[in-house]
């Protein structure tokens, strides 16, 4: 059964001004890579649609999304935070990127397809309840996770966070719901700087030290995501896709590899499969060595068609 790959042109437009390193060049180099390697065509393509108010409303108030709406300049750059910056085209992008969530769960949840990468940015994992942060306005993850609890009636998902960083926004928005399972590896101390513990059944939080590498990774899925995984028996897992715990990324240190990707991957997939008729949903998050980046999404996808 084929793997749906949901992109949007917009997100191509929406720039945080030059140097800025979640730039537009993240997306293209893995659809290039996808090329190279012959896979794009075995994709199942698709066209984000815009996430409604209606479907953003399920994680963040009318009142940040009207906020957001509000700050999209005519022309030129507002800033919400040092590093998190919108341009004439970033509200659209935005709302692609949530949208693209919703799309990829409607088309697990009908069975057209097991599997769905979501490549967008903006990315979504910083981005809390009420508050855009770290590169993030809405919370992609958290929107097409609420879709299928709220318009498919799931009682069980799962969110797996591997970004390099702590997903501190979808940990707010799903904070005491127990239909949501978050398991998360991430660098600690990193941005944004907490380290908020674990909650049995509810959220696995993994810190890893600077420089942890691939053995510690692996550890942490293996020892502490997987039993949780077991015990919740998700109905759909989402997946989080940061690669910018690559060793090549300069804005951390977890050094893993290029395989470590393809190894979690399978091990998803392995759940998936055991609990979720295979379903996942895959959303690209951080990663800002660009070949770096398509090496680990392109092995991510690559398993997540043949696993
Ligand atoms: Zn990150």
């Amino acid at each position: 059964m084929p793997v749906a790959f949901i992109t949007h042109p917009a997100c191509r437009l929406h720039q945080m001004g030059p140097g800025h390193p979640e730039q537009p060049a993240r997306i293209d180099i893995i659809e290039d890579l996808l090329h190279k390697r012959q896979l794009h065509d075995f994709l199942k393509h698709h066209e984000a649609p815009r996430a409604s108010v209606e479907q953003l409303a399920r994680v963040h108030p009318r009142s940040h999304i009207e906020y957001i709406a509000s700050l999209s300049p005519a022309e030129g750059l507002a800033r919400i935070d040092p590093d998190t910056l919108m341009c004439p085209d970033t509200l659209e992008a935005a709302l692609r990127a949530a949208g693209a969530n919703v799309l990829a769960t409607d088309l697990v949840m009908s069975g057209e397809v097991r599997r769905a990468f979501c490549n967008v940015r903006p990315p979504g994992h910083h981005a809390e309840r009420s508050q855009a942060m770290g590169f993030c306005f809405f919370n992609n993850v958290a929107v097409g996770a609420a879709h299928a609890l709220e318009a498919h009636g799931l009682s069980r998902v799962a969110v797996l966070d591997f970004d390099v960083h702590l997903g501190n926004g979808t940990e707010d928005i799903f904070k005491g719901d127990r239909r949501v399972l978050i398991c998360s590896t991430f660098q600690y101390p990193l941005y944004p700087g907490t380290n908020p513990g674990s909650v049995p059944g509810h959220i696995v939080n993994c810190p890893l030290p600077p420089g942890a590498g691939s053995e510690a990774f692996r550890k942490a899925v293996s020892e502490q995501w997987l039993p949780a995984l077991e015990a919740f028996a998700p109905q759909l897992l989402y997946i989080s896709a940061g690669f910018d715990a690559h060793a090549a990324d300069d804005l951390a240190e977890l050094r893993l590899a290029t395989a470590d990707y393809a190894w979690v991957t399978d091990l998803a997939s392995g759940i998936a499969d055991r609990f979720a008729q295979g379903r996942i949903v895959s959303t690209l998050e951080g990663g800002y060595d660009l070949p770096a980046l398509a090496a680990s999404a392109v092995a991510h996808i690559d398993r997540l068609m043949t696993g």
